[in-house]
């Protein structure tokens, strides 16, 4: 196979190389789901990590639909274009690197983007939706009272509920979280690093899931 130059690549035309996008992307900037050989969802890619794997020969299958045509230069012997079709989904082989995989007791690491995602946009405890921008990152038990930074103690919080719960417990603010906070497992952190998730990419994550995540019903509610 006849390798293509990926950062002229990236340029979406320039000499005879070009990247053809299909309606399904809507764009370069649409990741493709990385998953292991058995299926398991490991990370998002570029269309360009995805060639790279491609090329060496990592991919086991494809799901989902086509994103990219990706068409390299003439093959000097058959005289032949090479073209490059790739899926949504990409199942590849070999090393992973992907502690979630295996571990059962895996936790992914904590941040506010996917803390917000989590909780729908939604403060815990108005129930009411924000953007990013104007939620918070509140410590059900607080830092003064021994609470730590981690998945089941934080929740998304407006700042006017995170202001009026001060550091004090929902019992002495005589507050309730609308929702118990839970770690995400692998596959549920995948999905919530999702900048913009297709159809076929969640249905995907989402069978991925445990059966008794919040997840399901909270994505329900982002689709409606
Ligand atoms: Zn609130």
């Amino acid at each position: 196979m006849q390798g293509i130059d990926l950062e002229l690549a990236d340029h979406g035309s320039l000499y005879d190389l070009r990247v053809v996008v299909t309606p399904a992307a809507r764009g370069l900037s649409q990741l493709v789901l990385r998953t292991d050989v058995a299926g398991m969802p490991l990370e998002w890619i570029d269309y360009k990590e995805a060639a790279r794997l491609y090329h060496q020969e990592q991919v086991a299958y494809t799901c989902g639909s086509l994103l990219y045509e990706l068409y390299g230069g003439v093959n000097a012997r058959s005289g032949k274009r090479t073209i490059l079709g790739v899926n949504s989904i990409v199942a590849t082989v070999g090393h992973t690197g992907n502690p979630g995989n295996t571990r059962h007791d895996y936790v992914p690491p904590l941040n506010n983007q996917t803390l917000f995602r989590r909780d729908a946009y939604l403060c815990m405890y108005c129930a009411q939706r924000f953007p990013s921008r104007e939620l918070s990152r509140d410590h059900i038990r607080p830092f003064s009272q021994g609470g730590g930074d981690a998945w089941t103690n934080v929740v998304a919080a407006c700042r006017r509920c995170n202001n009026h719960k001060a550091s004090r417990t929902p019992e002495q603010a005589k507050m309730q979280l609308i929702a118990v906070p839970f770690t995400p497992t692998y596959a549920e952190y995948i999905f919530l690093k999702g900048r913009r998730v297709l159809a076929d990419q969640m249905e995907y994550l989402l069978a991925h899931f445990p059966r008794s995540s919040p997840l399901h019903d909270r994505i329900q509610r982002w689709l409606s």
